[in-house]
């Protein structure tokens, strides 16, 4: 693989500035390096959510999640975890750093059993990222633009 991203100047050290992963896999890490996680290279599906809790949680206008298998998660390090209802009123359990603070994964028995949904941003290659669709389009902000090209829905999709 090439390098991936620059490094990241942090108080007197550098965090990694390239990945040495398997062949059809790829690998990820929250903020700090404390926390760092595999996953296959293909992805299952992305997609783009501006509900309220996605705005919160990651200080933007929304989270970018890509689905993978939850048994081809493979994490190392310790995560917490904070479970709130989602707009939908489904559990959706986060699984964060409790050193940088920043948001991994997504999980939820009811909302997407099976299913990982990791944040976009935390994978170390994310080149290949492609939302497929946008939930809670109702809740976006102006500032946050989506491709125009991929199907919106006001909420979530129907079923
Ligand atoms: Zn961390
Ligand atoms: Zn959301």
């Amino acid at each position: 693989m090439t390098p991936q991203r620059g490094c990241i100047r942090s108080p007197g050290k550098f965090i990694r500035e390239t990945t040495n992963v398997m062949a059809g896999k790829n690998s990820g890490s929250c903020q700090c390096g404390s926390v760092r996680y595999e996953v296959p290279q293909d992805m299952k599906n992305a997609g783009k959510c501006h509900c309220l809790m996605c705005q919160k949680s990651t200080g933007s206008g929304s989270s970018t999640v890509v689905f993978y298998d939850i048994n081809d998660l493979k994490v190392t390090g310790e995560t917490k975890t904070y479970t709130y209802t989602s707009d939908r009123g489904n559990a959706v359990t986060s699984h964060f750093c409790p050193k940088c603070g920043t948001k991994l994964f997504l999980t939820g028995d009811t909302g997407f059993p099976g299913l990982a949904l990791v944040l976009a941003g935390t994978l170390d290659d994310n080149s290949n990222v492609k939302p497929q669709f946008v939930v809670f389009d109702k809740r976006r902000p102006a500032w946050d633009s989506d491709d125009p090209s991929i199907p919106h829905f006001a909420e979530m999709p129907p079923g």
